[in-house]
């Protein structure tokens, strides 16, 4: 696990580095204030970190609470945070944790209880990480749920109004799914749903966002691309279901394969600010419109 140090005095340091790696972390180190919270706000960051209070440019407390403006809700994974300290008096450890910090350890520390403090962290890391995925993944399916799908619509919608790139998105439902759960069962149904969205998965670029919007509906979000290109993936995605039987049964032999077919309504949003739910409704329309028209296609 990757770990930040940010300390600028040596001896702590090369101590702090040393006992860090021996336990099996991958040491970041730097020893100025700005440069921790550039490593901590970057890709791929650490998700552990050990801060000084006193440092060249911004001190710890200072990068615990610009770490923690409105972090809420941005998707981002939790950082732990732990501020080490020569700094013992009770009104600076009431400072440390209100600016954000998750735990607060006075110099000369004591190495085991560092490391100790360290396993709390990662508990904690991965309470976080399992609440995430609950709170931004679909039971059935393993994609994006309906809220997290649109959070990624929105972001993008916003970044697309900024820079002029252009964004389409598409709404897909199952073409008479319901005739699947009468003839097969729900079970099947669900195997159904799961494997049509990996299939939907396999087909589509990697910076798309897919989701399940609702029962046997997907939105897909496409970055960066006009109607005209999105309608090609969407095409893509159309075959990538229909092409290939379903089995009713994943163990019983002898059984005959059935096919499906899904519609998708495609939209490209224009460069007028509109709202999410006026671009999804357009989405909609263009869905209703194949449906209407005979299903299995994708209409705009
Ligand atoms: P259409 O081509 O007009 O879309 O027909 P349809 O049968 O797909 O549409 P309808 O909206 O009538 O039915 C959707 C069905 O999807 C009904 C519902 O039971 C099923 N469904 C929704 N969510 C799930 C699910 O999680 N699991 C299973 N097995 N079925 C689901
Ligand atoms: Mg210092
Ligand atoms: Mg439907
Ligand atoms: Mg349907």
């Amino acid at each position: 696990m990757k770990i930040l140090i940010a300390e600028d005095d040596k001896t702590s340091f090369f101590m702090l580095e040393s006992l860090l790696e021996k336990w099996g972390y991958t040491v970041l180190a730097v020893s100025d204030g700005d440069e921790a919270l550039q490593l901590l706000n970057g890709d791929d960051p650490p998700l552990l970190a050990i801060l000084d209070w006193m440092l060249p440019g911004i001190s710890g407390p200072e990068i615990c609470s610009s770490l923690r403006e409105g972090r809420e809700g941005n998707g981002k994974p939790y950082q732990y945070i732990i501020i080490l300290t020569v700094k013992e008096e009770k009104e600076y450890v009431v400072e440390g944790l209100k600016a954000g910090a998750d735990d607060y350890l006075t110099k000369p520390f004591d190495s085991q209880e560092l490391q100790m403090r360290l396993r709390v962290g990662e508990r904690i890391l991965h309470l976080q990480e399992q609440l995430r995925t609950a709170a931004l993944y679909d039971d059935l399916t393993g994609l994006l749920n309906r809220g997290a799908v649109i959070e990624r619509f929105e972001n993008e919608l916003s970044r697309s109004w900024r820079t002029g790139v252009p964004l389409s998105i598409a709404l897909l439902d199952i073409d008479h799914f319901k005739e699947v759960n009468d003839t097969y069962g729900h079970v099947t149904g669900d195997r159904v749903l799961r494997e049509i969205g990996q299939r939907i998965k396999a087909v589509i670029r990697s910076y798309d966002s897919l989701g399940r919007y609702g029962g046997e509906e997907f939105l897909l979000v496409f970055p960066g691309l006009s109607g005209s290109v999105a309608d090609g993936i969407c095409e893509r995605v159309r075959s990538a279901i229909m092409e290939k039987p379903f089995l009713p049964s994943e163990t019983k032999e002898d059984q005959s394969p059935f096919f499906i077919s899904a519609s998708l309504g495609l939209f490209e949003v224009p460069a007028v600010c509109e709202t999410v739910d006026t671009v999804l409704t357009k989405a909609d329309d263009a869905l209703y419109r194949a449906k209407g028209s005979g299903r299995n296609r994708v209409s705009r």
